[in-house]
């Protein structure tokens, strides 16, 4: 459990003033790597800019015994391995770092990176579902314990955050991200790139962030993993870019390109992007690391003739670091040679790679990091499994709460449930499952090693609560392969044993969802409702017992229009991570009252996506009385439920929203206030958020825009005045004439629960 000592560390996180970030650039570093250019070889820079990734986790042999593995150990040895990702564990890090220091001639250290997504053996919530919780210091806090514990062992960086926009349920990769809304996606991304780097990359707990992927892939077609990404200028500056922006003013170290195309030209051959860009105007001093042999996929792309062609290519648009292709480890030579690259750039991005060492320290101490002991006692220690909880339960979002025909309880809907009498059936193969929570992306996070929502339920209630436990069924895959093709499970075996369970019992929590797995890299899916025969698990179920609550374990959002009619109460709990069971079970008791808010919009049906809020209002709007508006014919535009949206035990009401000053300049300030008041009998944190919409515009402006949020906690009966103070740069956008600037104009400011009960004031920006 929590020691006093650890709350006395959050809380000076959490409190202290944020210090600045390390510069990237010290003038004392750049003497250092000076020195060391000037003594290295042409093998040797480009050995600098070559990374591999182990064949087997990091266990065993780093490489298998065979051609391809005997030449990635020659070049370790001998200087050509500037960077290992996948090597796990303080000994194996320690050893493989070893083999590169002793062995190579100038003994530079290599840069161990690891997927460190959400956690390393600790897991937290999925990126998307820890961001549900719009608590900064929360998801700050997650970041900074998973690199306490990667750091531990030996890890220097992670390939994280990815701070992809993702509109499109079916993108699998929504998981890792932030979810559809730039300004959120934006907090988020420097929230989690200040918990993973601290301010000071030397330190032992932290290690140095990567944002990802530069650019575009969450709005690929079609919500298809790789899949060609055709942005306007306008929706890359406006809506692709500010999280990356955001990211780089908090000091991330490295940068990763993407696989996608963006108009016409592949991210990783992207000269605009990386070179204009990221290292021209923004003023990127970090590296730029290519994805997972993306190098070599320009030829499939087809802007490149071959692998020679390709690192031409990757090397003049900016990738300082070639991953896995292999193509700047056997081409960069003769391409200097033959004078197709410029020897400027190699030097230029090895100083970029050898910055980024230093800062770390590792040639202080090579080893510094990889620390056996230190590994065992960081690691899924009491403090990180009770942070894990802690952040799981804000995550969790109450989708629906209403009284039902058959109520249990007279006073009020099913939830929260009493914890010292009843009968509850606990349905689903979910309930017991202690793998699923811990999600895709999981790092080291053992498997089976999650508190299930069972052993959570079993842990929070009285002796006079009976729980009764049926499997239900599957979650409708198939087994997990290599290809994690989806098959059908189609298993009824269980509906007996759930109907048995259910008859009678005062509540049913029944969990459904998705497979750790089924989203992810790779993981789009056509559909996005629930798979197998869940739907019918929950229709067996209803027909016994109308007194359902449903537990959603998820990591995409997903069209569940028909449980929400069907079902009075839904909880969503994406995969919460390693204390996944605990903090559903907080909530389901009210011990915590919920207050996560949903960074993504949920769909009626698949057919909607991509959908955001932040769309734009088209010249056809509607409603109208004849057919020719923008809209479908057979469904609302409206998600089912909307960004922002999530409630609470308690209600919460808001007083009329007032404006400071009916006119603004591009020099003044707009205080925008509203009282929101806690009207319910319990405690409960409340998102308040603000939103505005600029009327017209040179170009066309999106019908709503979140500009700010703050989280607050009442006490019952407790009033407080939340003021957001706005000024022009929270009305600038991209504009027509390609910069970034506030238009006068005329503007509406929304204040309110989600993205759709808002009320609003107007103003004019002169
Ligand atoms: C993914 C990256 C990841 C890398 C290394 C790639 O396939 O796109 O996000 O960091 O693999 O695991």
């Amino acid at each position: 459990m929590w020691r006093t000592g650890d709350w006395t560390f959050a809380l000076l996180l959490l409190l202290a003033p944020p210090l600045p970030a390390q510069p990237a650039v010290d003038p004392r570093i750049e003497v250092k790597v000076d020195e060391l250019i000037a003594q290295m070889t042409l093998a040797e820079k480009i050995g600098q800019l070559n990374l591999y990734s182990t064949k087997h986790d990091g266990t065993g042999r780093l490489w298998p015994d065979d051609e391809v593995g005997r030449a990635r150990y020659q070049r370790l040895m001998s200087g050509g391995v500037g960077s290992m990702i996948n090597v796990l564990g303080a000994v194996a890090t320690r050893d493989a770092q070893e083999l590169a220091v002793k062995n190579s001639r100038l003994g530079i250290p290599l840069l161990f990176g690891y997927d460190v997504i959400h956690g390393f053996k600790t897991i937290f919530p999925v990126p998307l579902g820890e961001t549900a919780s719009w608590d900064l210091e929360a998801i700050e806090w997650s970041a900074r314990i998973a690199a306490t514990e990667a750091a531990a062992a030996g890890v220097h960086w992670t390939l994280a955050p990815m701070v992809d926009i993702a509109r499109d349920s079916r993108w699998g990769r929504i998981m890792e991200g932030a979810g559809e809304d730039p300004y959120l996606g934006a907090r988020v991304a420097a929230a989690r790139v200040r918990g993973f780097q601290g301010t000071d990359l030397r330190a032992l707990d932290t290690v140095a962030a990567c944002a990802k992927h530069f650019a575009g892939g969450g709005l690929a077609e079609a919500g298809r993993d790789y899949n060609v990404a055709d942005i306007s200028e306008q929706t890359l500056h406006n809506v692709v870019l500010p999280p990356f922006k955001a990211a780089l003013d908090a000091g991330v170290a490295t940068f990763m390109s993407a696989f996608n195309e963006i108009g016409g030209t592949p991210a990783t051959a992207s000269e605009l992007l990386q070179r204009t860009l990221l290292k021209g105007e923004w003023g990127f001093e970090g590296f730029v690391v290519s994805d997972w042999s993306s190098i070599g996929e320009l030829v499939p792309h087809g802007v490149a003739a071959g692998a020679r062609d390709a690192a031409r290519l990757a090397m003049v648009a900016g990738n300082d670091m070639d991953m896995e292709s292999g193509a700047y480890a056997l081409n960069l030579a003769s391409l200097i040679e033959s004078g197709e690259v410029d020897a400027r750039l190699i030097d230029d991005a090895v100083r970029r790679v050898l910055r980024v060492k230093f800062r770390l320290g590792l040639f202080d101490d090579p080893y510094r990091y990889s620390d056996p002991e230190r590994e065992q006692r960081v690691v899924l220690s009491d403090a990180h499994l009770a942070a894990a909880r802690d952040v799981a339960r804000k995550s969790i979002v109450l989708l629906k709460n209403d009284r039902t025909a058959r109520q249990r309880r007279a006073d009020g809907p099913l939830l929260p449930l009493s914890k010292t009498r009843g009968t509850i059936a606990v349905i689903g193969s979910l309930a017991a499952d202690k793998d699923t929570p811990l999600g895709g992306w999981r790092a080291l996070g053992k498997t089976d090693s999650a508190v299930s929502l069972l052993e959570g339920m079993q842990a929070a209630v009285g002796p006079d609560v009976t729980l009764r436990h049926a499997r239900g069924a599957p979650l409708g895959v198939g087994e997990r392969n290599v290809a994690a093709e989806l098959t059908f499970n189609d298993d009824r075996s269980g509906f007996a044993e759930a109907r048995e369970a259910a008859r009678g019992a005062d509540v049913v929590v029944l969990a459904v969802g998705e497979e750790a797995f089924q989203t992810g890299e790779g993981r789009s899916q056509v559909d996005v409702g629930l798979k197998g025969v869940q739907d019918e698990l929950l229709r067996e179920v209803l027909a016994v017992n109308p007194n359902v609550v449903v537990v959603l374990m998820n990591g995409r959002p997903l069209a569940i229009s028909h449980i929400a009619e069907s079902v009075p109460t839904i909880l969503e709990a994406w995969h919460l991570g390693s204390q996944a069971g605990h903090a559903i079970a907080d909530v389901l008791f009210g011990d915590y009252n919920p207050s996560g808010k949903l960074p993504v919009s949920f769909p009626r049906h698949v057919g909607q996506e991509p959908l955001y809020y932040n769309h734009k209002n088209t010249g056809r709007p509607g409603p109208l009385d004849v057919v020719f508006w923008s809209h479908y014919t057979d469904s609302p535009n409206t998600p089912l439920y909307p960004f922002g949206h999530g409630l609470s035990y308690t209600t919460f009401d808001y007083s009329k929203v007032t404006v400071s000053t009916p006119t603004m300049t591009l020099s003044s300030q707009q205080r925008v206030s509203v009282t929101v008041t806690n009207t319910g009998d319990r405690a409960g944190a409340e998102v308040v958020q603000l939103y505005i919409r600029d009327l017209v515009g040179s170009t066309t402006r999106p019908v709503k825009e979140l500009k700010g949020f703050e989280r607050i906690e009442l006490d019952p009966g407790e009033s407080r005045t939340v003021t957001f103070t706005l000024d022009a740069s929270d009305l600038a956008f991209y504009t027509a004439r390609g910069v970034w600037e506030a238009e006068p104009g005329e503007f509406v400011v929304s204040v309110g629960t989600n993205s759709v009960d808002v009320q609003s004031a107007r103003f004019t920006l002169r």
